[in-house]
């Protein structure tokens, strides 16, 4: 007798993780129900897929939004803002959240909350909301974080070769695998005139913009840091990063006895996305397996952390705790926006977070309403070094 197939909420349809979910999707019908959908700006796009898998809970960012919505679809149960968006995860099976940044936190508490599996790629939520995500996860009953992250995804799978399940004793460190982004090889001197269009051609990877540009400067590889630290609850000092250019080796896991446990693919998210929505069952449609029947290179390198010091205060913010990690990522998001938008240059992206962080002073983080207010000042501090960079 077959089973009944598994709802999926997915916030976040519109985006990059959302489109290559729904590819995913399409393949396994049998097995996998869309029931729950969300978008920010490509109103159009979400009917249309609202269209194609027949999905009638909707989640939009405002009133236009929903009015856009409702005039295409007159039966359609629409949501708005944040506590839609929180709504919208609390009843389906698996709850993939591809929410981009700090606007992704209600969708993390609310699946948690209501043990629902948590598909996550929203890794800011997970890395500002961490000692608030920990009380929800030891609460018997939360829900479960299967990592969507493809770094993540390996550290996950790899982390079977362990005989443990929480602190991970025999693990002697995760080391996350890092592409080096498009200026690889590059010396600090060398950064300071790039262009959007530079920062934007990432070598191995076809993402949304401000993780691409995450990528350019390695803050993407310092949050990972963070948030293997988090969902595996090991120190950010027993996390290494590795620049592997190819992108093939995904993360590795290296055990007291010597061994190294990695996960190898050809870079294709689709991938990390239809593990975290089948585990433990493997689909079965191999989403970049490897040709070896051709030569194929795999070189490892460390990381210049002179040319790219976010590695080093995301490290930094690691160690301190509290609301550091918030600040940091709060910080990066208002800075990244602002580079996007051409208002200042690549290379004070991560001179902007590194000034806001000199204010941080510790706040143990106890509550969501703390969460926010730290969230809401480490941007506003953003926004002001910025206007300073400007005049
Ligand atoms: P994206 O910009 O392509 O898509 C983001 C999605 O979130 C869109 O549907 C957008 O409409 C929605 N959104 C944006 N702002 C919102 C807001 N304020 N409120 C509600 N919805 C909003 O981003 P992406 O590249 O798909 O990344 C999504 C998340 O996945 C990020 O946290 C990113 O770090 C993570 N991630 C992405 C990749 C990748 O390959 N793209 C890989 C690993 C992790
Ligand atoms: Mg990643």
């Amino acid at each position: 007798m077959s089973e009944q197939p598994r709802t999926v909420a997915l916030l976040g349809a519109t985006g990059s993780i959302g489109t290559q979910t729904l590819d995913v999707l399409r393949r396994e019908r049998e097995t996998l129900t869309l029931d729950a959908i969300s978008g920010g700006q490509r109103v159009d796009e979400l009917i249309a897929i609202a269209r194609e898998f027949s999905v009638s809970r909707i989640g939009v960012m405002d009133a236009a939004a929903a009015k856009a919505v409702l005039d295409e679809l007159p039966h359609a149960d629409v949501v708005v803002g944040a506590e839609g968006l929180g709504n919208l995860a609390a009843s389906s099976d698996i709850v993939l959240n591809a929410v981009l940044g700090f606007a992704g936190l209600p969708v993390t508490l609310s699946a948690l909350e209501h043990g629902r599996r948590l598909a996550l790629a929203n890794k800011e939520s997970l890395i500002a909301a961490a000692p608030l995500v920990d009380r929800v996860r030891s609460v018997s009953g939360a829900g479960e974080i299967v990592p969507v992250d493809s770094e993540h995804c390996a550290i996950y799978q790899s982390l079977a070769g362990s005989a443990h399940e929480v602190g991970y004793p025999d693990v002697r460190r995760l080391l996350v695998t890092a592409s080096g982004g498009p200026f690889r090889g590059r010396r600090a001197e060398d950064l300071t005139r790039v262009t959007k269009q530079d920062a934007l051609n990432h070598p191995t990877w076809q993402m949304g913009a401000k993780i691409t540009i995450d990528s350019s400067t390695l803050m993407n590889k310092g949050l990972e840091v963070l948030e293997a630290s988090a969902l595996f609850g090991i120190e950010v000092d027993r996390v290494d990063v590795v620049v592997h250019p190819q992108s093939v080796v995904h993360s590795m896991v290296e055990f007291v006895d010597g061994t190294t446990m990695a996960q190898l693919s050809m870079p294709d998210m689709r991938l990390p996305i239809a593990y975290a929505l089948g585990r433990p069952v493997r689909f079965d449609h191999a989403w970049g397996s490897i040709d070896f029947s051709t030569a194929l290179t795999l070189t490892f390198e460390p990381p210049d952390r002179e040319a790219f010091p976010a590695l080093d205060l995301a490290y930094a913010a690691g160690r301190r705790g509290g609301a550091a990690p918030a600040w940091l990522s709060a910080a990066n998001e208002v800075a990244v926006e602002a580079f996007l938008a051409e208002e200042i240059r690549w290379c004070d992206i991560v001179a902007v977070v590194a000034d806001v962080l000199t204010d941080y002073e510790d706040d143990s983080l106890g509550s969501l309403e703390a969460l926010r207010d730290n969230d809401a000042r480490a941007r506003a501090k953003a926004r002001e070094r910025i206007t300073r960079l400007r005049t």
